[in-house]
C-alpha cells in the first residue's frame, strides 16, 4: 500500500505556555486537496509550517510519503511572498530554483511564468507587481521544484475580485493536473469548491472534517458557524 503523501501523527506544538496545536492526526493522499478553515489564532498556520518543515513539532511525527520530512516534496506559500523586489520575475524563479537544486533552472522558470500567465512580465522587477501578480509569482516560486504537496496559507488575502477569480481558476487547473495541497482560507466558498476535504480548526484542534456530499458552501458555512458558537 502506498503511504499517504502527508501524515501527521499526534502532532502538538507549544510556544512556551501557549499550545498552538493540540494532538493532531492528519492524512493527505496523493492527489488530494484539503482546506483548513478556522478563526484567527486557531493554529492553521502552525499546522502548515509544521507540514512545511519550517517548525518542529513539540510532540508527534510528521511523515511525507512514509519517510522523514523532505523539503523537496513540499512547496510553501506563507503570508510573506518570499520574493525579492529588486529582482525580475524570471530572476526570482531562477534564484529559488537554484536553492532547490532544480535542473535546467532557466527553462523551468520560463515554463512556470508561462503557466502563471506572467511570461509578458518576465523581465520586470517583482517590486512593481500588483498584489495579484505577486501572488501568481509567489505560487510559481513555491512550485519551482515541482513539489508533490503545496502548502498555501491564505493565498487569497489582499486580492481584489478579478485576482481572486484568476487564482481560484488557477488552483482548479492545478487540481485537475493532480496537484495535492493543504490550503488555509477564510472563504467558505473557496474551501468547498477547491477541496476534497475541509477541516474546521478551532482552538488548536481539528474539530470537524467534511468531505464528499457534505462539502458544499452551505453545509460547510453552517458547520463552521455552529463550531464557532460552541467553542469554549
Ligand atoms: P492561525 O493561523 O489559525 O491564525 P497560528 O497558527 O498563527 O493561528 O497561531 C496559533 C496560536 O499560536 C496563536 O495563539 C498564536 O499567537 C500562537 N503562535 C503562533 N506562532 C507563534 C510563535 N512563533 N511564537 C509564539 N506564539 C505563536
Ligand atoms: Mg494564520
Amino acid at each position: 500500500m502506498t503511504p499517504p503523501l502527508l501524515q501527521l501523527e499526534a502532532v502538538e506544538k507549544s510556544y512556551g505556555p501557549v499550545t498552538a496545536l493540540r494532538s493532531t492526526d492528519l492524512e493527505l493522499k496523493e492527489g488530494e486537496t484539503v482546506s483548513l478553515l478556522g478563526p484567527n489564532g486557531a493554529g492553521k498556520s502552525t499546522l502548515l509550517r509544521i507540514a512545511a518543515g519550517l517548525a518542529a513539532p513539540t510532540r508527534g511525527k510528521v511523515k511525507l510519503q512514509g519517510h522523514a520530512h523532505d523539503r523537496q516534496a513540499v512547496g510553501y506559500l506563507g503570508h510573506a511572498t518570499l520574493l525579492y523586489p529588486e529582482l525580475t520575475a524570471l530572476e526570482n524563479l531562477v534564484f529559488a530554483g537554484r536553492l532547490y537544486g532544480v535542473q535546467a533552472t532557466e527553462q523551468r522558470a520560463e515554463q512556470l511564468l508561462e503557466e502563471e500567465g506572467l511570461a509578458a512580465v518576465a523581465h520586470r522587477r517583482a517590486g512593481g507587481f500588483s498584489r495579484g501578480m505577486s501572488q501568481r509569482l509567489a505560487i510559481a516560486r513555491a512550485r519551482v521544484h515541482d513539489p508533490r504537496l503545496l502548502l498555501l496559507d491564505e493565498p487569497f488575502t489582499g486580492l481584489d475580485v478579478p485576482a481572486t477569480e484568476a487564482l481560484t481558476q488557477r488552483l482548479h487547473d492545478l487540481r485537475n493536473q493532480g496537484q495535492s495541497w493543504l490550503l488555509v482560507t477564510h472563504e467558505v466558498q473557496q474551501a468547498a469548491s477547491l477541496s476534497d476535504t475541509a477541516l474546521l480548526v478551532i482552538g488548536g484542534r481539528i474539530v470537524q472534517t467534511l468531505s464528499g456530499a457534505e462539502l458544499n458552501a452551505e453545509t460547510l458555512g453552517h458547520a463552521y458557524k455552529l463550531a464557532l458558537e460552541s467553542r469554549s
